[in-house]
């Protein structure tokens, strides 16, 4: 999960469930999250109008702009109407909290960890939801845990690629910059699995 600013004005209607499928709520909905999964950061099949505070609890927030987040089907039944660190408020500093790191073998784990000096329950409750989005490994889980892996590996060996093609590109200063561009690109918002492409960047910096 990264910070992800939110820019577009409150659809007109937004008074009824039917509200919830126009064509005005979506698209706005998915500019403001990039087309992506707020909490997996994959690029989305089914989408879902997540409830960031749950009906459930919260149901005067069911039609409100601010609590309606784009995530992918499977991430919103994984969510529930549990609590998570909201990444649309700036103050919350969600990227210093978790740490993030994948290996290129699809059949291990994602490794999912406090960042120090972080141990309240809200992040920690963020972690466990993110644990079963990446690992979630019951039967009905997995083949969902597969794909996920499978998009996430596939985008960090571009990422990797790109940092090679830059280093191969010492003497060409053209070159260089175009591959710049590229990885710079590939840690923006838009892009999926940010969060785990800005942790490489965190653990070396150079
Ligand atoms: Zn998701």
């Amino acid at each position: 999960m990264i910070y992800i600013e939110r820019k577009q004005p409150k659809p007109k209607t937004l008074k009824t469930k039917k509200d919830l499928y126009s064509e005005e709520f979506i698209s706005a909905l998915e500019k403001d999250f990039h087309n992506k999964c707020y909490i997996c950061e994959g690029r989305i099949p089914a989408i879902n109008v997540e409830h960031f505070k749950p009906t459930k609890f919260y149901p005067e927030l069911e039609f409100v702009w601010e609590n309606l987040y784009l995530s992918c089907e499977r991430c919103n039944k994984i969510k529930g109407t549990k609590s998570i660190l909201d990444c649309t408020d700036k103050s919350v500093e969600i990227e210093s909290r978790i740490k993030y790191e994948c290996s290129s073998f699809r059949a291990h784990d994602v490794k999912i960890e406090l960042a120090n000096g972080f141990d309240d329950d809200l992040t920690k409750g963020t972690i466990n939801i993110l644990e079963i989005v990446y690992n979630g490994n019951t039967p009905i889980r997995e083949r969902g845990t597969n794909l996920l892996r499978k998009a996430l590996i596939d985008e960090m060996i571009i990422f990797q690629e790109l940092f090679e093609n830059y280093e191969d590109a010492k003497f060409n200063e053209d070159e260089r910059k175009f591959y710049e561009n590229r990885i710079s690109n590939k840690l923006s918002q838009a892009s999926p699995f940010a969060a785990f492409k800005r942790q490489i960047i965190k653990d070396t910096p150079e």
